[in-house]
């Protein structure tokens, strides 16, 4: 049986402030709430102020993405000691903004997961296609070639590490991030679905193990049904995870 997951991507958004009231409304409101996983992945100036809050409680936090170096003369990037040190558990990696944004690849995400593995990380790692190829009917090829970058980057040692720490996969259809436009739990389904059969050709009982999350628009009123499919193991929520009663509401869901 896998533990559901459910993870908030706060991208660029808090302030000391506002960060203190969400946190500790989510600590008493998950307070009672054992039954799945969470974790909250904030923006990295505020991991300090996250860390003295939720240590203890229960809730974990991450990163929302990592380099693939150790230290160096690397400007603006940040390690993945730096984010163990900083009690992180989890980090996002691949995250369609990174993607299109930023100009990350599919072997910047792999080297990054490689990496992450290494420090005892635990990474999610996004996947998704984007309406244009949703459209063409090019979902599972798309998918398929981000899964396959990692699968080909991690060694046997790395693999089995990464099973250890229980590895995470996000879908996140790129037309349904930020857009309130989510897929349809069949539709999650079918997509989860592949990545899991996309694992199982590297290693089946890792497959079987490994947590599939779905991301994309995720609210309190869509969350249970998504949740409720065979192969869907928790969310990755942006928007909603801002508003502390509504990610409590899609925490409880999981
Ligand atoms: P959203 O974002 O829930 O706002 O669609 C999800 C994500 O980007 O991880």
């Amino acid at each position: 049986m896998r533990r559901n997951l459910v993870v908030g991507n706060w991208k660029m958004h808090g302030d000391i402030h506002s960060n203190e009231t969400l946190l500790n409304t989510l600590i008493t409101g998950l307070s009672d709430y054992k039954s799945a996983d969470y974790v909250v992945c904030v923006p990295n100036p505020y991991l300090h102020q996250t860390r003295s809050l939720l240590e203890n409680t229960g809730i974990a936090w991450g990163g929302q993405n990592v380099n693939q170096f150790e230290e160096g003369a690397f400007t603006g990037a940040v390690s993945p000691h730096m984010l163990t040190d900083l009690g992180c558990t989890y980090v996002l990696l691949g995250h369609s903004e990174r993607r299109v944004l930023f100009h990350e690849t599919n072997l910047s995400a792999a080297a990054r997961f490689d990496a992450s593995i290494k420090a005892n990380l635990t990474p999610i790692l996004c996947v998704g296609e984007t309406l244009a190829e949703h459209d063409a009917g090019l979902t599972e090829v798309i998918v398929a070639s981000q899964m396959d970058a990692v699968m080909a980057t991690l060694n046997d040692e790395n693999f089995a590490k990464a099973m250890e720490l229980n590895m995470v996969f996000a879908y996140e259809p790129v037309w349904a991030v930020g857009t309130g436009k989510t897929a349809t739990p069949e539709q999650a389904q079918e997509v989860h679905q592949f990545i899991r059969q996309r694992i199982a050709r590297r290693n089946a009982e890792a497959a079987s193990k490994v947590r599939i999350i779905y991301g994309g628009s995720v609210k309190a009123q869509n969350a249970a049904k998504l949740f409720s499919m065979p192969d869907v193991d928790g969310g990755l929520v942006g928007g909603a995870s801002l508003n502390a009663e509504e990610f409590i509401a899609i925490c409880k869901a999981a």
